[in-house]
């Protein structure tokens, strides 16, 4: 995660929460000749609780206007009825009308403090009949808040995540603005209103919390829908529903209060857990219920006890229904549930991506969510396989927990490809002899044939050390769907032969045997204690051994994968891991193996030995080291009072001084460079919407290079005495023209290189300037087509030159690093089709010009990587089934076609 992790809560007293409703004036309306107004005062206010009785004349004009003229010239101790009172509303029953007010102060609401004006209507007149409520006359209170607005966000929302047990980044604050809380002679407060899900209750969360605007104490909170979601149903009812594909079949509903009949199953409701529950995204974007559910979704629901129309198209029946089918299954198995204790299982279906169909589902930690389909795919919820897929991941994580990356992930992948299709083949009674038994999603689309629609074929028979995709943790988490149908096409296999034996066998194997970090060998292990434990019979267990080794998985299975390099980190679980070097040593940053930890910044030799730990423990991961080959500069988070911070440290990689804060502020700092005592920097700045760019030299503070309001400068890179970075000049707030600098940091003497030749109205772009003792180096695109070539000048920017053509036979370039003896590059990869083949790998020519060679001829990505002394490379590889910081002592050459 690029986002920080959640520091600890301060320990503050949780949110009391008040009953603060007001009072509603419920009286008989008079009629004329009764008895005298009565009046019935309210403690601490001039104006009454309530006046009944009146027998006003009757006043023409509209309700609002009559009433307000009721309560002027100060009668019941209101002063200004304009200014303090606004109508919220006129209620109408038969002739009886009423205006409900509320009370401003100094133009500030005051919470809870309604007032109202009860009138009969005759002919266009009003004739008041009394009034009451809640209007405070002895307010005395500054409006000026004291504690900042953003500040009450945030005590809002820690308050919240505290009182329901969830996380604070997953909920939303939104300010209400100032209130006046009718306490004492007021209080003014900040109302905060926060969405989200109420992790310990599992529903929607809307509550309004109020933030003391003088001292940010919590004050109260207010939900807003806690009646509306559990006490108004009125049953379950058992239905039916009509699937995507025109099947009636028995779902569990829940007639509410309102009549209208919803998508719950509470047949194994325990009071607070064990619903089935299906809720409408109503079209809303996917980004949206990453995480918690948003608080305003509803629940599936319709008119009539029969689910079909509207709710079939969108998938909610099959969704509710597969859930249940799901549930059943792993009963059926012995257990309980996703999580094995009867939680409840919730689905959202209806969810777009861009407002276009979202062709995916996924299953987030708390609830499934599934795409609607469009006009090639039926609803995500429609395949059972897919939903069955989907719910197992939440089964695999209550049990083994497999880490989701490399071959663990592949393994969860795994075991979720294989329930999911085991759940499909018992409920629809599909023949395991059937070719076709083994896809995933085949029913997906509205057209073509299953084999053209599935995702995936756990009979594709693949074997682990010859099929392998040797992604890093850049492309699908190292490979956890690329490399799923290995483990589980070995898991089908099995079930092939000893039939739906095999699923008790798996579930015992995830539930009793595997652990977090497993891998292939690991399973296989697994899988075979669990079918001894069962009581598996030799023959069996021979056939379980044998689907392994079809499937080439057997301990040690990697080492057959070929390999040229040598590793200098093993196991490198930072996806944003991108090393850097100088001369022999290296810098990259590393989390640990479950990725649990947050990413720290290591150290080596470019030439092997052991890596040390570089940057001192802490909470925040650490991002983007860099070294000039004596220390390294690196950035990483901290959250203060106002809100998270970006932090850049520094320290001798021979760990002589501890590490060394250099800056911190507000703004983003996507690159930095060191060299010696210098360090360079780019900060966003928000004040101008751009790039600065900061020059540290030794114990001095930073100097800004770049102030000019119309200049942002980026990518710095320093070397002998020299920084160069890229200027963006801006002409109208929009970029006039893009240039590489370069700049003499004794003398100050900066020269602007010659803009890209570009075609008239085309801003020539300039990307990942590279500074090296004698050279400069960068990517150039005039044409801004995306393909560019390798540009070198001298270090003053003199005679420059193109390494590479940049025009229409130009490669698109994907990351660049350049020392005086090589220019090293990689390729962007065709990700519509990912193998081993469509992988990025490196290449490298001679820093003055010539011919391309391959670095490694690995067969696997090579991703992030640097060139230190005499243009050697290291880089992060996942060719050899575990992600790994490697290297070679010089390229390959030329690689043969696998
Ligand atoms: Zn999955």
């Amino acid at each position: 995660m690029l986002r920080p992790p959640r520091s600890v809560a301060t320990a503050t007293p949780v949110a009391v929460i008040l009953s603060l409703t007001a009072a509603l004036v419920t009286s008989t309306p008079a009629h004329a000749a009764d008895p005298p107004a009565q009046v019935e005062p309210r403690t601490g206010t001039e104006t009454p609780a309530l006046v009944s009785g009146l027998n006003e004349a009757p006043v023409s004009g509209d309700p609002v206007t009559v009433a307000r003229h009721h309560l002027r010239q100060g009668r019941y101790g209101i002063t200004n009825v304009n200014t303090d009172l606004v109508p919220l509303d006129v209620v109408r029953d038969g002739q009886d009308e009423t205006v409900r007010f509320e009370q401003r102060y100094q133009g500030i609401r005051v919470f809870g403090a309604n007032y109202l004006v009860q009138m009969t209507k005759e002919g266009n007149a009003h004739r008041v009949t009394g009034a009451g409520g809640r209007f405070l006359t002895e307010l005395s209170v500054s409006t000026t808040p004291k504690f900042p607005e953003r500040l009450a966000l945030d005590v809002a929302l820690s308050r919240t995540a505290a009182r329901t047990g969830g996380e604070k980044e997953a909920l939303t604050a939104v300010s209400g603005g100032l209130v006046v809380v009718p306490t004492g002679k007021g209080l003014l407060a900040w109302r905060v209103t926060v969405t989200g899900t109420d992790a310990r209750r599992q529903l929607p969360l809307l509550t309004d919390v109020y933030v003391n605007a003088g001292n940010g104490a919590p004050l109260f909170a207010s939900d807003r829908i806690r009646t509306a979601v559990e006490s108004s149903a009125e049953g379950p009812l058992a239905t039916t529903g009509t699937t995507v594909r025109g099947a009636t079949v028995p779902i569990n509903a829940y007639q509410r209060a309102d009549g209208r009949y919803e998508l719950r199953d509470r047949t194994r409701w325990n009071g607070t857990a064990g619903e089935v529950v299906t809720y409408d995204a109503q079209k809303r974007d996917v980004s949206r219920f990453q995480g918690s559910l948003p608080a305003d979704t509803p629940i599936v629901a319709s008119d009539t006890p029969t689910f079909t129309g509207a709710t079939t198209e969108i998938g909610a029946v099959d969704a509710h229904w597969g859930a249940n089918q799901v549930y059943e299954y792993y009963r059926r198995l012995g257990r309980d549930g996703l999580d094995g204790k009867g939680g409840s299982m919730l689905s959202v279906v209806n969810v777009t991506s861009s407002g276009r169909p979202y062709i995916n589902a996924f299953w987030d930690g708390t609830k499934m969510v599934y795409g609607g389909g469009g006009d090639q795919y039926y609803s995500l919820a429609s395949a059972l396989d897919v939903v069955g897929h989907e719910m197992t991941h939440g089964v695999v994580e209550h049990t083994a927990n497999l880490v989701y990356f490399g071959q663990s992930g592949a393994m969860n992948e795994g075991i979720a490809d294989y329930f999911g299709n085991a759940i499909q083949s018992d409920a629809e009674g599909i023949d395991p002899a059937d070719p076709d038994a083994g896809l995933l999603g085949e029913t997906l689309c509205r057209t073509g044939t299953p084999r053209q629609c599935a995702l995936r074929d756990l009979n594709d028979g693949r074997v682990a050390a010859d099929d392998y995709v040797g992604s890093t943790g850049r492309i699908d988490s190292a490979g956890v769907h690329l490399n799923s149908t290995i483990f589980s096409g070995a898991l089908w296999d099995i079930r092939e032969k000893l039939g739906a034996r095999a699923d008790k066998v798996v579930l015992k194997a995830l539930s009793e045997y595997m652990t977090p970090l497993d891998d292939f060998s690991d399973g296989r292990r697994a899988v075979l204690a669990a079918a001894v434990r069962s009581r598996l019979g030799a023959r069996d267990l021979l056939t379980i051994a044998r689907a392994f080794d079809a499937h080439g998985i057997r301990n040690g299975w990697e080492r057959r994968i070929a390999t040229d390099h040598d590793v200098l980190l093993r196991g490198v679980t930072d996806p944003y891991a991108q090393p850097d070097a100088a001369g022999d040593r290296y810098v990259v940053t590393n989390s640990s193996a479950d990725q649990t930890a947050p990413a720290a910044v290591y150290t080596g030799r470019v030439r092997g030995g052991k890596a040390v730990q570089l940057s001192e423990p802490n909470e925040m991961s650490s991002y983007d080291a860099v070294t000039d080959g004596r220390s390294s500069v690196w950035t990483t988070y901290v959250q203060r009072e106002d809100g998270w911070k970006m932090q850049l440290w520094s320290r001798p990689l021979d760990r002589s001084q501890p590490q060394r804060l250099i800056h911190e502020g507000d703004g983003d700092v996507p690159n930095m460079a060191v060299d010696g005592d210098t360090i360079a920097y780019s900060v966003w700045d928000s004040a101008t919407g751009g790039y600065d760019l900061w020059v540290k030299k030794g114990d001095a503070a930073p100097v800004n290079m770049t102030p000019q309001p119309g200049i942002y400068s980026r990518v710095p890179t320093i070397s002998g005495g020299r920084i160069a970075y890229i200027k963006l000049y801006l002409w109208e707030g929009g970029p006039r023209r893009m240039v590489i600098t370069t700049r003499d940091l004794a003398t100050g003497q900066e020269t602007d290189l010659p803009a890209p030749p570009s075609p008239p109205n085309v801003i020539g772009l300039v990307s990942g300037p590279v500074l090296t003792g004698t050279s400069l180096f960068w990517l150039q695109d005039a044409q801004q087509d995306g393909l560019q070539g390798i540009m070198r000048a001298d270090a003053d920017g003199g005679s420059p030159v193109a390494l590479t053509p940049d025009d229409a036979t130009s490669p698109r370039l994907l990351d660049m690093d350049a020392t005086d003896t090589a220019v090293t590059y990689s390729v962007y990869p065709d990700l519509t089709v990912i193998s081993n083949d469509t992988l990025p790998k490196i290449t490298q020519i001679p820093a003055r010009g010539g011919k391309a060679v391959r670095v490694t001829c690995n067969r696997g990505e090579q991703a992030q990587f640097a060139s230190g002394e005499g243009g050697r490379v290291i880089w992060i590889d996942g060719t050899a089934a575990h992600v790994d910081l490697a290297t070679r002592a010089r390229p390959r050459g030329a690689c043969r076609a696998a």
